[in-house]
């Protein structure tokens, strides 16, 4: 595999940018290689500047679940941009969207648009302290919530303490109201409430955590989380960026069936433009501004090109629901290949899925922290060199679209179970 042109761009990105990227994870240092620079994708495949094409995983982090390019999608933004790129003025695909997304997840009474999943976690925790009136947050060691201070970081010293920042930069007095529990662990939470219920605003969680490769929910773990909420008066936030259109289009919430006040959206939501979401209870949104005290804006959101490639996206899914099980088909195949393998854990739930290189069940971030990432990096490495393009971190899903041949997920099957009888 020839990768001069990717390592030439790299090394000139590098002089530009911090680590030649534009987000970390896509510099690919954890599996010591130069980047590959993407030249143009279409379909389940990529195509790199050196020319070589690529069976695709990654799927822009998520939002890809047509596959690359749709010609539905790519007509429908072709069109909108020849109306306008941006107006800063209100339009009505604005609340063409917005209505399409109420409906598929009716737990979002009112709703706002924005441009990033950061932006939109931020917003909603906001939201809720404004609503509540109470300072504090709640969230779970291992679920990411986009790059906003307060949401980055760690557990304290104990549980009961504040969180400390991950990230330099950060004072820790911005982090101090925010509460570290850990998924799946109802101990942790309750712990956390006894302490301080009446004082937290908002409980995050990722309803199906995809930021430290794929953690499911126990059963019982969400409604649990619903019912302390709410006995305590705190706003349940289901940050569904990943999870929202990808486990269906109602979401995580539709497929646990558990309603949390307010939800976030991204990533499927602006079929591939940046575009983020967050809604929910009518009387929490409405203490955004301009009706409420709770300041929240974006010169670019609700941004007519990216209203439509969530429009165009969101209608086709709705028009061929059938895509949901082929693509949990395609992604049961895959799983199967490294299913019941020694040294090998691998979680799914409808296309989203990750292979963990330990023996433990992988259940929380500790389980998915004893992870040989020196072996995830060979098998990235391996899938790579039969031109299979999966994350290039450990801590990261698997994601299937529509767009994936049959041939193609079992080609990448063989590939994965070479692997793992190597
Ligand atoms: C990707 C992601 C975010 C952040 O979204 P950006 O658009 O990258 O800012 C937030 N929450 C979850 C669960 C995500 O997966």
């Amino acid at each position: 595999m020839h990768t001069e042109q990717s390592e030439t761009l790299y090394k000139k990105a590098c002089t530009l940018m911090p680590g030649g990227v534009n987000s970390p994870v896509r510099a690919f240092r954890s599996v010591g290689r130069t980047p590959l620079f993407i030249r143009s994708a279409k379909g389940d495949r990529l195509l790199d500047e050196d020319g070589n094409e690529w069976i695709d995983y990654v799927c822009s982090w998520g939002p890809g679940i047509l596959g690359h390019a749709h010609p539905v999608v790519v007509e429908k933004v072709r069109q909108a941009a020849l109306d306008g790129l941006t107006f800063g003025a209100p339009t009505k695909k604005e609340t063409e969207l917005a209505e399409l997304i109420r409906h598929c997840m009716p737990s979002m009474e009112k709703l706002r648009l924005v441009n990033s999943g950061t932006e939109a976690v931020m917003s909603a925790v906001r939201a809720a302290r404004g609503y509540t009136g109470r300072d504090k947050i709640v969230k779970f060691r291992g679920c990411y919530h986009g790059h906003s201070d307060g949401l980055l970081v760690k557990a304290g010293s104990g549980a009961l303490t504040g969180g400390v920042p991950d990230s330099g930069g950060v004072p820790a007095s911005y982090t101090e109201h925010t509460l570290v529990a850990s998924y799946n662990d109802r101990q942790s939470v309750e712990d956390i409430f006894r302490a301080y219920g009446e004082e937290i605003a908002c409980l995050l969680v990722e309803p199906v955590a995809a930021n430290m490769g794929v953690v499911l929910p126990e059963e019982g773990f969400l409604a649990f989380l619903r019912e302390i909420t709410a006995r305590y008066g705190t706003v349940l936030l289901f940050d569904e960026v990943i999870t929202g259109f990808r486990l269906g289009l109602g979401g995580a919430q539709a497929y646990y069936g558990i309603r949390p006040d307010l939800t976030t959206l991204g990533k499927i939501a602006g079929g591939g433009m940046p575009l983020a979401v967050y809604g929910g209870r009518q009387e929490i949104m409405d203490c955004v501004a301009p009706l409420g005290e709770v300041y929240q804006a974006g010169t670019l959101s609700g941004n007519p090109i990216a209203t439509t490639a969530g429009i165009a996206t969101l209608s086709l899914l709705m028009e061929h629901t059938e895509i949901y099980e082929e693509i949990e088909a395609k992604a049961a195949l895959l799983a199967a290949a490294c299913q019941n393998r020694r040294g090998m854990w691998v979680n799914r739930v409808g296309s989203l899925l990750s292979v963990f290189f330990t023996d433990e069940p992988v259940r929380d971030y500790d389980s998915a922290a004893s992870s040989n990432t020196d072996i995830y990096a060979s098998y990235f490495n391996h899938m790579l060199e039969n031109g299979i393009y999966v994350a290039p971190s450990q801590f990261e899903s698997m994601f299937v679209s529509a767009a994936h041949s049959e041939e193609d997920v079992e080609r990448t099957a063989d590939c994965i179970r070479d692997f793992a009888m190597a």
